[in-house]
């Protein structure tokens, strides 16, 4: 299964969305899906260009209403497997109601959030994942906030699948994607994905040097929700790995009576002049 097509990316040489482009392609051949069985849904940002360059379904929607779409999309067609994706202005700022409920709902489909800690696009301002003092061209006396946390807001949810990466670790970003495309449930993936443009403080070797792997912690359990949370705040939100994964909790769908007996898009949903009279009466 070949999930390149041949619209060549316009990022900047060496955006880490490059190498979560090619870590999704990856893991979608991995788990043995074709391209027709896959829907990829984007917001606005440079990240949200992705929608347009995988050989899938795409729909590049508008700023930060990717999860809505996506989760419309797989609640009437439960048979495609459905990636959102999009930057972390995208997902945390204007997109960040969508975000939480997104996650408490626990729809069977994943999120990756390319995370620049900046809006890229716009051509570099402080985002909600900026740093406290960060200093851009919008908050030139440093960023006053302190920066939102992705993965406590997660775990503090409900999520039952919460992952990070970093785009330099294809291998291991390709094996997180796998596994959260195979849960069952809302699978949450935050990447950092540095803008190489117009951010020059977190940087590939700023990240190299303070990330973790999860894998490294002698006894790390990522069944143990206290402990996922525990390990997040204490190494400040710079690890890599599955995070945490609840694997008994149902999916928004299995908790739904017959949804799956008829998906949407394949119910008859052609109605009478008189049936549809009659429905008018209802609301009149
Ligand atoms: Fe990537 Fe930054 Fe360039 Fe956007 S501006 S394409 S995020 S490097």
């Amino acid at each position: 299964k070949d999930f390149r097509n041949s619209v060549k990316p316009n990022w900047c040489p060496g955006c880490g969305d490059f190498s979560v482009q090619a870590a999704i392609q990856r893991a979608a051949a991995n788990v043995g899906i074709e391209p027709h069985e896959l829907a990829v849904v984007a917001g606005i940002g440079c990240s949200g260009r992705i929608a347009g360059y995988i050989n899938s379904y795409g729909f590049h929607g508008i700023h930060g209403r990717a999860l809505p779409l996506a989760q419309g999309l797989k609640m009437a067609n439960r048979d495609l497997n459905v990636i959102a994706s999009g930057g972390d202005g995208d997902g945390f700022a204007i997109g960040m109601g969508h975000t939480v409920h997104a996650i408490r709902r626990n729809v069977d489909m994943t999120y990756v959030v390319m995370d620049n800690q900046i809006y890229g696009l716009t051509k570099g301002q402080t985002s909600p994942r900026s740093a406290q003092g960060f200093i851009t061209k919008s908050t030139p006396g440093g960023a006053i906030e302190p920066s939102l946390k992705p993965l406590e807001v997660a775990l503090s949810s409900g999520a039952t699948f919460v992952a990070q990466g970093f785009s330099t670790d294809i291998k291991e970003l390709t094996a997180l994607i796998e596994e959260g495309i195979n849960h069952k449930g809302f699978s949450f993936i935050n990447v950092f994905s540095p803008c190489v443009t117009y951010n020059k403080v977190n940087t590939y070797d700023w990240f190299k040097e303070h990330l973790t792997k999860l894998g490294d912690i002698e006894g790390y359990d990522a069944s143990d929700r206290d402990l996922a949370m525990r390990t997040v705040m204490e190494k400040e939100g710079l690890v890599t790995g599955i995070i945490y994964q609840d694997k008994e909790t149902p999916s928004y769908q299995e908790k739904l009576n017959g949804y799956a007996e008829t998906p949407l898009v394949d119910a008859d949903l052609s109605l009478s002049e008189a049936e549809f009279g009659e429905l008018v009466k209802e609301f009149m």
